[in-house]
């Protein structure tokens, strides 16, 4: 379905109720902070052990592959739960502590200055507004949305688009950032400000620094197809985490996508948001709790796209708030009810856009 601008309702007062509802209180945000803390030092470590068996000690093939896994998890939870929660501003109440979080998406390879423009303000700013929202951008390889061109290739979409999606951090690394740059700004969206100068040394450094531990500190002691195969092996799964996180949650036939002029800001945002983005939701699996560490806590988008401001760790206390304030009224929150609906989801949507449209 597609949002136009005469379907939306205007639901300021609405709104404003979802908002104090879910609303968490200072001391639960404290706790909740706490909790990010607490879990960052976790994820810290786990990288650091991994990176350690990986690098400097023997070179058996069952230490590597259970380091390089240990890795995966490592760096995906430092870019759900750390980048993200920092470039929101939500990981600290201090802004140095913010940046210094924040920072991390750049140690992988990923500019976080580039990211705050396309992420916050034109994903979280216009979600699935197609033509803004440059997540739901992917030409040529992939049409996402309805209103998207079809290319003939798009019929083997749901096929190829799983190992596309694995080259995210690569090609942030090694591509999109430096064409960003270059164009000075995204997809045709200016940045707000250009870079000043010590913003792009803070780009240059977090590209050395990535190359540096990610590459020249292995090939001092591995042969370089091995730190290549392991290189490519850890970006590529971490990349594939990554990218199916975002997509779970707003490329399915559970969400909708907006043309440019729907109205978005201010009184619609609660309604904008709630029907471009899906939760994951809780399945019978036991392996849930494993998952929304992982992904930090975006296995409910919507509470965080409603809040994108909260720390994470109290998306769950939000969640339930949410639900009973929406029980009440006629919004809803959109869940597919566990991980594998979701998955099996986004590949039914990716088979349906790839379909040649009548
Ligand atoms: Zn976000």
């Amino acid at each position: 379905m597609v949002i136009a601008g005469s379907t939306v309702q205007a639901t300021s007062a609405r709104d404003h109720d979802i908002a104090v509802a879910m609303r968490p209180t200072e001391a639960e945000l404290v706790r909740a902070r706490r909790r990010l803390h607490r879990k960052a030092v976790l994820i810290a470590a786990l990288v650091g052990v991994s990176y350690w068996g990986l690098v400097f000690t023997t070179h058996s093939v069952v230490v590597t592959v259970l380091a390089a896994v240990g890795l995966v998890i490592g760096l995906t939870a430092t870019a759900t739960s750390v980048f993200h929660d920092g470039n929101h501003g939500s990981f600290s109440t201090s802004r140095l502590v913010n940046r210094v979080a924040g920072y991390t998406g750049d140690l992988m390879g990923a500019s976080s200055w580039i990211w705050k423009f396309k992420h916050n303000r034109l994903h979280h700013g216009n979600t699935n507004v197609v033509g803004t929202d440059m997540d739901i951008e992917q030409a040529p390889f992939a049409r996402l949305t309805p209103q998207q061109a079809w290319r003939p290739w798009h019929r083997y979409q749901h096929v190829y688009m799983w190992l596309l999606y694995g080259f995210l951090t690569l090609q942030w690394f090694l591509i999109s950032d430096f064409v960003d740059l270059a164009q000075r700004g995204i997809g045709g969206h200016r940045f707000p400000r250009q870079p000043r100068p010590r913003d792009v040394i803070a780009i240059a450094a977090g590209k050395l620094l990535h190359l540096t531990w990610a590459v020249a500190i292995p090939l001092m002691f591995h042969a370089w197809w091995v730190v290549l195969v392991v290189y490519v092996s850890v970006s590529w799964s971490v990349g594939l985490l990554l990218a199916t996180t975002f997509q779970l949650a707003h490329c399915t036939a559970l969400v909708e996508f907006a043309e440019h002029d729907a109205p978005r800001r201010g009184e619609h945002f609660v309604d904008h948001q709630l029907r471009t983005t899906a939760d994951i939701g809780r399945g019978p699996s036991v392996g849930s709790g494993a998952v929304h560490w992982m992904m930090g806590g975006l296995d409910r988008q919507v509470e965080h796209h409603l809040a994108p401001r909260l720390p994470h760790t109290v998306y769950p206390l939000v969640a339930t708030r949410l639900d009973r304030a929406c029980a009440d009224g006629p919004e809803r929150v959109r869940r597919y009810g566990g991980l594998m609906p979701a998955v099996r989801a986004h590949g039914s949507w990716l088979r349906a856009m790839g379909r040649r449209p009548v």
